[in-house]
């Protein structure tokens, strides 16, 4: 039995073929570049847009993929990983299953056609900017304002840890919009802010122990004039809005993870079966098969668990404590199986001209970011003890 079996269709094979040839093309012979610029070419974005691997929820009319089939954006997902391209897939994710998804379910039809054909295309590029640094896990703290002005919003605040904050043409950002009440969450609004609107600022771009090519940046918002046009949604709604979208983030941080430990078990496999030492294959030894052995078991069971969660996204049903335990169960999951693939390759392992090095500077993040495991941990317990 693999964990594949069944799940994907003939369909989603074919994508994936034409994902290959698009990494082979487009992403592999860069990688290094990306790296060290700490950037991604924005040729890269408008070929994936060529190519059709942007917006793939997007309806047709749009110019998107016109398909809530999750399974297709996982296939890309894995291919990424597969590929070592961890902060493209990351990039491409922020686009795709975080500031698209807010732009489908909020935008009025004229929001929706004045973004989402261009976000397909790769001609813009989106973030989402909540984290502040008084205010990550616990987002209650946002403390950037907008006040009305007549029909428009006058924004201030300062933002950081925001992917694609350099390059993003549009920003969707999160603020306070009033004052908090007795109860419940304060009123949040999302407001887009469009490049090169005055008062928006890009700080540093920052530096990271790894994904070092997906660019993440400071942003300051200072007296910006959001005109109504751009607020999406109800502007005291903000919260809710930001409860709905983060299980699909989580999934997708899920999903990637899935397949950054499948592609590091693989690589590590291919490499124990060539390398040798005492006279015999590392493979040969029980200590490396046992580790793969374990490896291998942890992968298949975590895929049918996120599997699972991929068939509920796509059916309108994966809940919030479900994409919880989906995200710190595979990212935990995929940090411990790049560090345990690492040690297999040796001193090799550490030597950045091999994939599994970057892998594991990449994988550190992926248990902080879309929400920290201690977090997905208490979205849990909540639901299990209710309130104590
Ligand atoms: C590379 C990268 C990209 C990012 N991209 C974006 C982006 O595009 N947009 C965006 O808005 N944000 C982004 N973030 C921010 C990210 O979501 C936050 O870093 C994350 O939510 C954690 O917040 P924090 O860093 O402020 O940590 P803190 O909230 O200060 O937490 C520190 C530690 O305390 C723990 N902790 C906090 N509260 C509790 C609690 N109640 N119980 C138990 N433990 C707790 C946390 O789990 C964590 O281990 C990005 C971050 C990184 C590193």
């Amino acid at each position: 039995m693999h964990g594949d079996d069944g799940f994907f269709e003939p369909e989603h094979e074919a994508f994936r073929a034409a994902v290959r040839q698009f990494i082979d093309r487009e992403v592999t012979p860069h990688l290094d570049a990306w790296d060290e610029q700490r950037a991604i070419d924005r040729g890269t974005w408008l070929a994936a847009g060529k190519q059709g691997l942007l917006g793939l929820a997007v309806p047709e009319y749009l110019r998107g993929g016109g398909t809530a089939d999750y399974r297709f954006r996982s296939v890309l997902c894995e291919e990424l990983a597969l590929a070592g391209a961890a902060s493209l897939n990351s990039s491409f994710s922020l686009q795709d299953d975080v500031a698209i998804p807010y732009l489908l379910r909020l935008g009025t039809n004229e929001q929706r056609r004045r973004w989402l054909p261009s976000m397909c295309a790769g001609e813009l590029i989106g973030a989402i900017a909540m984290t502040e640094p008084s205010a990550g896990s616990d987002l209650q703290a946002i403390r950037a304002t907008a006040r009305p002005d007549g029909g428009d919003w006058i924004l201030n605040g300062a933002k950081t840890f925001i992917t694609n904050g350099i390059q993003a043409d549009l920003v969707i950002v999160v603020a306070r919009s009033g004052d908090k009440g007795d109860s419940g969450p304060p009123p949040f609004g999302l407001f887009v802010v469009e490049r090169g609107t005055p008062g928006f600022e890009r700080g540093r771009k920052l530096r990271k122990i790894g994904l070092h090519a997906q660019d993440t940046a400071e942003l300051s918002f200072t007296d910006v004039r959001v005109p109504a046009a751009n607020v999406l949604g109800d502007p005291r709604q903000g919260f809710v809005y930001l409860m709905d979208n983060l299980p699909l983030e989580r999934l997708s941080i899920a999903v990637t993870s899935l397949g950054a430990a499948q592609a590091a078990l693989t690589w590590t496999v291919d490499y124990v079966k060539q390398r040798r030492a005492f006279g015999k294959p590392l493979a040969a030894q029980q200590n490396t098969q046992f580790a793969v052995a374990e490896m291998a078991t942890e992968i298949d069971v975590t895929r049918t668990y996120v599997q699972t969660g991929i068939r509920a996204h796509t059916d309108g049903t994966l809940t919030a404590v479900d994409a919880a335990k989906a995200k710190w169960w595979a990212t935990e999951m995929h940090k411990r199986v790049v560090d345990r693939c690492l040690q297999l390759f040796g001193g090799y392992g550490y030597m950045m001209e091999f994939p599994i090095a970057r892998a594991y500077l990449d994988a550190r993040v992926q248990t902080i970011y879309g929400g920290a495991t201690e977090i997905m941990k208490v979205v849990i317990a909540r639901d299990v003890l209710g309130k104590p």
